[in-house]
């Protein structure tokens, strides 16, 4: 029997705020447990929530991007439940009319095809504080420095499981794109429920779900949801039915558990939120936002290829990020036409480079400028690629631009004929015994005397001259 799973995504992106949503308390990640948890935070009676402006900002941005409704007026609604990390007994979060409806977003698929994920809302809400099992025996700490944290819910039509990861990924790349939210899923800034539920290929009508919670890593994305797909065919095609349930993804035993019944939306009695005004959004404040939209990655692969000839590959690694995208397009402006070889630089030396010293791009001490000038000084051979190399660790160690080290280094390539033709001569005449051996066939002593020379020249010689001389002599001497 074939079986179809069907997955539809909750993402909860934290909103880069300094502030929380409804106080001035800090956001900022790995703070002593409960130094950032005021009374607004915990609901203290007498308190009031304040709405932080620049949430709404960002939500609206992201509407935009995705090509939503904005809502010109949404409401807060109390979400009711109890949980020990929630100390106000409710979350306030939105339900009936959220700030984004429906909207879109594109993704690649394996076989380079793109293909369109609707979305269903996005709405704002407040995150909960957590609890601490680590460092206690037989009791659990609660730390509330997240409560009260923005978070923008992300909620994403049904898809297939193979579209899952594709889609958090280009979710990611997307609000880290606008910057709205840093994207760090090990510090839990992003992180997806994932709803699951199979039915036989081709029936209409949806099978029952299980939602796994608070999966904060592609990895555990893809392998809870493949648990969770085979869990449930396991319990169908053995005469059981799939209880919809709350599940909970154990990373260290690879497998999903129960957590509790799923609740419905009649079990959290929500309501308005009585502390806090409806949102108005006016018509202006939303084309003034569209004014500050950058342009996005899909649009920006798309003139990568078009614009600078990249292979679509190379386009990908460059637009995942905005800063890369822009460290490229700065170094392509100073390269002469030379982007492609600009794009390997990039995803070459560089990113080791980076990844070695753990370094953001921002931070690269060798500037876009001055790698792309580097570039032009190979593609208009000043120097070889392999003396590149060299200029590049020393551009990264001093700062130094590449035109200065080449000529205090004296790595002008020499193209010189003559130059090259007497470093030739020297060669052959000190290897007789090789040329006999190339004269008997031995074609690979070829190598080895192109070798001779550019060693004989400290690499500076221009390989391709070096090679076409060094034939034509040796032809010389064989006729
Ligand atoms: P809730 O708020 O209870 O989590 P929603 O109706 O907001 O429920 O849906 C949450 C997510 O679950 C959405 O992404 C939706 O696409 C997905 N979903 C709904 N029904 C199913 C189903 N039967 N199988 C898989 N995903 C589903
Ligand atoms: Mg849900």
């Amino acid at each position: 029997m074939e079986w179809e799973a069907v997955i539809g995504l909750e993402i909860h992106a934290q909103l880069a705020t300094a502030s929380k949503i409804f106080s001035a308390t800090s956001t900022a990640y790995g703070a002593e447990p409960n130094t950032q948890a005021s009374a607004v935070d915990l609901g203290l009676p007498g308190v009031l929530p304040v709405l932080n402006e620049k949430v709404v900002e960002m939500a609206v941005l992201f509407g935009l991007a995705v090509g939503a409704k904005i809502a010109n007026s949404s409401i807060f609604a109390r979400k009711n439940y109890f949980y020990p990390d929630l100390p106000k007994g409710y979350q306030i979060s939105q339900y009936d009319e959220p700030i984004v409806t429906g909207g879109c977003i594109e993704i690649q698929l394996q076989n380079g095809k793109l293909k369109i994920i609707n979305l269903t809302r996005a709405h704002l809400e407040e995150d909960a504080g957590k609890s601490v099992h680590e460092g206690f025996d037989s009791s659990t700490g609660i730390d509330l420095n997240r409560a009260g944290t923005p978070l923008l819910e992300i909620v994403s039509e049904p898809h297939s499981a193979a579209e899952a990861v594709l889609y958090m990924r280009a979710m990611r790349r997307l609000v880290r794109y606008l910057e709205i939210c840093d994207g760090n899923m090990q510090e839990g800034s992003l992180r997806c429920d994932a709803n699951v539920s199979v039915r036989k290929t081709g029936d209409l009508t949806l099978g029952t779900r299980t939602e796994i919670k608070n999966l904060n890593s592609f990895r555990f994305v893809e392998h809870a949801i493949q648990f969770e797909i085979d869990r449930q065919i396991e319990i169908i095609e053995s005469g059981g039915n799939v209880k919809q349930e709350t599940m909970l993804y154990d990373a260290d035993r690879q497998e999903t558990r129960a957590m509790r019944s799923k609740e419905d939306a009649h079990d959290y009695r929500y309501f308005s939120d009585p502390d806090l005004l409806p949102i108005k959004i006016t018509d202006d404040y939303i084309r003034t936002t569209a004014a500050a939209l950058p342009e996005l990655p899909v649009q920006k692969r798309k003139r990568f290829v078009e614009e600078f000839k990249l292979t679509p590959q190379d386009a990908d690694v460059l637009c995942e990020d905005r800063a890369v995208a822009s460290y490229f397009e700065a170094a392509a402006g100073e390269s002469m036409g030379n982007a492609r070889l600009c794009a390997n630089w990039i995803t070459g030396e560089l990113f080791a480079a980076i990844n070695a010293s753990n370094l953001h791009i921002a931070a690269s001490p060798i500037a876009p400028r001055a790698l792309g000038i580097l570039v032009s000084r190979i593609a208009d051979d000043t120097i070889s690629g392999k003396i590149a190399k060299q200029i590049f660790e020393e551009m990264w160690k001093t700062g130094l631009q590449p035109d200065e080290l080449i000529v205090e280094k004296g790595l002008q390539q020499v193209t010189d004929d003559s130059v090259i033709s007497d470093l030739v001569d020297k060669v052959l005449k000190d290897n007789p015994d090789q040329i006999g051996q190339y004269r008997a066939g031995k074609s690979k002593i070829f190598g080895f005397l192109v070798g001779q020379v550019m060693k004989l020249s400290n690499g500076k010689a221009n390989p391709k001259q070096v090679n076409d001389i060094l034939k034509k002599r040796l032809n010389r001497e064989i006729n």
